[in-house]
């Protein structure tokens, strides 16, 4: 039995085998003296990604519903397209070179010429292609994408993650999670947690391949990683994981109940999602509402941007199955480590202080329209409400004023039924949002507080750096005396705030938050009873 100590993000225990995912290597280009046999290759791998982009298909339209699978039909057609194929062919009997290189550059030069085309429907195709390039590239080196994964329950290991390939994770299979590498706060690690299974990072190199497909338990309580368990390892843990499912059990008596303190305090606690799977894990876990749904995860998960309609039926699906409760949905925030293909976003030196959250939107106002219309048309289903998020000045919110003028305008032009007025809010996650919330508070209906970001920003530490844990600090006091500031400018301008950040589930401080008088603390969907636990105790 092989042991190995790393960080949990997520407490739990489960079994299954290792399956090793591999990511993406660039092909080198050799000359090869068989053209006819490396062509067949690509045709192999043709017929194998399409099969696979049909199974795929299939468990989309059960998980993410038939708008939101759409994308895995159209790439199985773009497999057929005549200009990709004959553009390998020549390349493969023309320059003689091995076809994963010429797959390689047909996918880039043709994504490539792609994004130049004025036609923004035509541009967006660019990620299939990126996205298919990389399938049969994965076919052909029997990796990534490619890879078969078993039907049985697994826990996959990598070095470390993207958040768009934890969205893009099954739930239905995958178990656990076991990363050689990571960062805690990365957002990795916030999708990973509202997955609800047991997740570990930093397990270093001894995690090497050679144990793929060995068996394994993750202990996601004290974050050691078993590998081929002894009998007695194995009981005794299988006895842990019937003890947390007793204990959860009696958490689950406290569905229902109010979220009250003795002296009769309450507070809203909601979930934060980024799914429809994940909608019903806070509903079956007695979510008030949803207090952050993180929308750029429709997009991690979609090789192109999704088009209005496909969110629209996103949106509208969360808001019917919320049924009356609350919905905040918090306009997409990608950039920085969160990378959609089809942007062609330049890399920055410091991307965590670059082009993200609302300065994406503001800098490509044609994509936050798109969202907003598709908002507006869904905020006739449910509560919603707008958040915004990155939020550092006053002029940020007069520029989204004017767009959302824009996009009333446009809708009530084009005769389509829309809510007319959904309250807006932002989060608070940069120092300039907490100093400048007096101002503000003047301007929104709510705000939320992002307790990842606005830590990484005050205290100048990298969510992503996976070196800094010793200088971690949850509820620096830094941190909450910003919050502390803020609460009370929200509440003499009468509007509400609320914690999605993971503070809010850190039930060592939820006292703290309840002193400030917080009004709704939003976690993952698992975190809601023993918070609610919490509460009835203070
Ligand atoms: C946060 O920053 O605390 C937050 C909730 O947003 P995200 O983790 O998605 O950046
Ligand atoms: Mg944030």
């Amino acid at each position: 039995m092989i042991t190995l100590q790393g960080k949990s993000v997520y407490r739990d225990i489960c079994v299954g085998r290792l399956v090793f995912y591999g990511g993406r290597k660039e092909a080198a280009r050799r000359v090869v003296e068989n053209p006819e046999g490396e062509f067949l290759q690509f045709e192999g791998a043709v017929e194998a990604a399409k099969e696979q982009l049909r199974a795929l298909y299939e468990e989309s339209v059960r998980t993410v519903g038939a708008a939101n699978a759409a994308v895995f039909q159209a790439q199985e057609l773009l497999l057929e397209d005549e200009e990709y194929r004959e553009s390998v062919r020549q390349m493969v009997y023309g320059q003689r070179v091995n076809v994963e290189y010429a797959v390689q550059m047909t996918g880039e030069n043709m994504a490539r010429a792609i994004q130049a085309v004025e036609d923004a429907y035509i541009r967006e195709r660019s990620g299939d292609i990126l996205d298919i390039t990389e399938r049969l590239l994965g076919v052909l080196n029997g990796s990534d994408k490619g890879r078969e994964l078993p039907t049985e329950p697994f826990i996959l290991v990598a070095e470390d993650l993207l958040p768009s390939e934890v969205a893009q994770l099954s739930r239905s299979r995958v178990v656990g999670l076991a990363l050689r590498r990571g960062s805690v706060h990365s957002h990795a690690a916030v999708l990973g947690r509202n997955m609800g299974i047991p997740f570990l990072m930093k397990l270093g190199e001894e995690l090497s391949d050679e144990y793929d497909g060995a068996p394994a338990v993750i202990d996601g309580f004290s974050g050691v990683l078993y590998i081929a368990p002894d009998g007695i390892t194995l009981a005794r843990l299988e006895e842990k994981k019937r003890e947390w499912s007793r204990q959860k059990e009696l958490l689950w008596e406290l569905k229902g109940k109010e979220n009250i303190t003795r002296d009769g305090k309450t507070v809203k606690v909601f979930a934060n999602v980024g799914s429809l799977t994940d909608v019903e894990a806070a509903c079956a876990n007695d979510a008030g509402g949803i207090g952050l749904l993180r929308s750029e995860v429709l997009y991690l998960e979609s090789a192109a941007p999704p088009n209005e309609e496909m969110q629209f039926a996103f949106y509208k699906q969360v808001l019917e199955r919320m049924n009356g409760r609350e919905v905040v949905v918090r306009t997409f925030d990608f950039g920085a480590d969160k990378q959609v293909p089809w942007l062609g976003q330049e890399p920055e030196k410091n991307p965590a202080l670059g082009l993200r959250g609302i300065r994406l939107g503001l800098e490509q106002p044609q994509l936050l329209k798109t969202q907003l219309c598709a908002l507006y048309r869904a905020g006739i289903y449910g509560k919603l409400r707008i958040m915004y998020p990155m939020i550092t000045s006053m002029e940020e919110l007069r520029q989204l004023r004017h767009l959302e003028r824009q996009v009333r305008h446009e809708l009530e032009r084009e005769g389509v039924r829309f809510a007319e007025s959904i309250p807006t809010g932002i989060m608070i996650e940069t120092p300039a949002a907490a100093l400048l919330s007096d101002q503000l508070a003047g301007e929104v209906d709510f705000f939320s507080v992002g307790t990842n970001d606005l830590t990484q920003y005050t205290l100048a530490l990298d969510r992503q750096n996976e070196n800094l844990e010793r200088f971690d600090d949850p509820g620096h006091e830094a941190v909450l005396r910003l919050i502390k500031m803020t609460a009370k400018n929200a509440h003499e301008a009468g509007i509400q705030i609320g914690i999605c950040g993971e503070l809010a589930g850190d039930i060592a401080l939820t006292e703290e938050f309840l002193r400030m008088g917080i009004d709704e603390l939003s976690v993952s969907p698992e975190e809601i009873l023993e918070l609610r636990q919490r509460i009835r105790e203070i």
